[in-house]
């Protein structure tokens, strides 16, 4: 059998510890026999981000914006105590952050749904993607506790020194506590547009919430600008495409997912996101099932698993023990990232052979093999726990039948 060949490189970013560890058996075991990968490969182990000044993790930022698709392992971000285990130069900040910041993306959390896994919410039969804006809010705020007899007002100061001012509360009667937030138009307009491009990628409607009805100029803004840019950019593309942009308020959103079957992308600001995508992947199960795509406005994505670096399980591998670790989020995380590859390149055996690797390893689980944090969820009768290598040793012979 001949291997599948890609066209334009796909940026390959390598990470730490476990998950580094099971990115190689990943390629080795389940790539590389039907691809003829072509990598664009970064090394974002923390020993090469330290030997490069990180400049390694700004480069592979570049790259993705260049070549358009990226696959990430997680990598460790630095506290002190890894300041001291890895001998660092410097407290390296975040390579999530480095790369979202440089292309302006916007994260989607999408969890794999799998039979005999059920939700928490048992009607939830399809993914709810939650995508967060991650910017401004609360998140960076300006913030004072006001004693009594004060009086508190917002004051604006225009270019040319003139003010405008009103009062937010006057505290005459007692003490009290006040809080000033911002947000800004274009990060508002980045966030929707990389939405309503993700939903076009997913072939999924999206639903995006605010608070508009009391907040009439804040919430209100965010609102508009999301139905400016849906009307002007995207809603023949959506009609095209079958899927529906839907605003409501928040609570209303909170009761609909409720009582949907899921299969809907949830934008939600900052603070809704952050609270409901602890929710949603709270009900959905385990971290290890749980997948991540940095979409950036103009339409470029980065893959990955949303877990850590599974620490924990990397020091027993290192004294020589077997480990249970789920590899399935960085599989999809490969997966998403060659279909894209294929979609974009216009390569089909490429997008196919995508869709087999994830029939592969679902197929798998719901046979009943799969690894520990899944065993612990499933309620299929015939489940085992196994060792990472057997999950992939059984998934890569799958594979092997569906490729034949
Ligand atoms: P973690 O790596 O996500 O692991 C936390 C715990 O969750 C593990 O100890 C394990 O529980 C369970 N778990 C997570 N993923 C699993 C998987 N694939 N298979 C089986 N169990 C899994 O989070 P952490 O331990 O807090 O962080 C470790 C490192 O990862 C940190 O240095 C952090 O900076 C980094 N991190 C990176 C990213 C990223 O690159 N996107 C995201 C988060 C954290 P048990 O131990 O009970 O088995
Ligand atoms: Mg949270």
């Amino acid at each position: 059998m001949s291997k599948i060949i890609m066209k334009t490189p796909l940026v390959e970013m390598d990470g730490d510890e476990m998950t580094r560890v099971i990115w190689k058996m990943i390629k080795e075991q389940l790539i590389e026999p039907y691809v003829e990968l072509k990598t664009e490969y970064y090394d974002l182990g923390l020993v090469h981000r330290n030997a490069t000044d990180d400049r390694v993790t700004v480069d592979s930022a570049e790259a993705t914006k260049k070549y358009g698709v990226a696959v990430k392992c997680a990598t460790i971000t630095p506290n002190a105590a890894r300041v001291e285990e890895y001998k660092l130069k410097e407290m390296w900040k975040s390579p999530n952050g480095t790369i979202r910041a440089i292309l302006d993306g916007t994260v989607f959390r999408k969890p794999i749904i799998v039979k005999g896994i059920t939700p928490f919410i048992p009607t939830w039969t399809k993914p709810i993607t939650i995508a967060r804006h991650a910017y401004g809010d609360i998140y960076k705020n300006t913030e004072m506790r006001v004693p009594e007899g004060s009086k508190a007002e917002l004051v604006v100061t225009d270019k040319d020194g003139n003010e405008t001012r009103a009062l937010i509360h006057d505290f005459s009667s007692g003490a009290g506590i006040i809080q000033g937030v911002h947000n800004i138009d274009a990060s508002i307009a980045s966030f929707a547009r990389s939405c309503f491009e993700f939903a076009l990628s997913e072939r999924e409607s999206i639903w995006f919430a605010s608070k508009d009805t009391i907040s009439k100029t804040y919430d209100h803004r965010f609102k508009d600008i999301f139905a400016e840019i849906f009307e002007s950019e995207y809603k023949e593309k959506f009609d095209e495409a079958g899927i529906e942009y839907f605003y409501t308020l928040i609570d209303d959103a909170v009761a609909r997912i409720i009582r949907s079957e899921g299969g809907v992308i949830w934008a939600c600001k900052n603070y809704d996101g952050d609270v409901m995508s602890d929710m949603v992947a709270t009900a959905y199960g385990s971290l290890g099932l749980m997948t991540s795509v940095l979409v950036s406005p103009d339409g470029v994505y980065e893959y990955e698993a949303a877990h850590g670096t599974v620490q924990r399980h990397y020091y027993k591998w290192l004294k020589g023990e077997k480990t249970s670790t789920n590899p399935v989020a960085t599989i999809f995380a490969w997966s998403g990232a060659l279909r894209k590859r294929g979609e974009l390149d216009d390569i089909p055996e490429l997008t196919s052979y995508a869709d087999k690797l994830e029939k592969a390893t679902i197929d798998t689980i719901e046979s009943g093999v799969m690894t520990g944090d899944m065993a612990a969820l499933s309620k299929l009768e015939n489940k085992r726990s196994v060792y990472s290598e057997e999950f992939l040793g059984a998934i890569a012979e799958r594979l092997e039948k569906l490729m034949r």
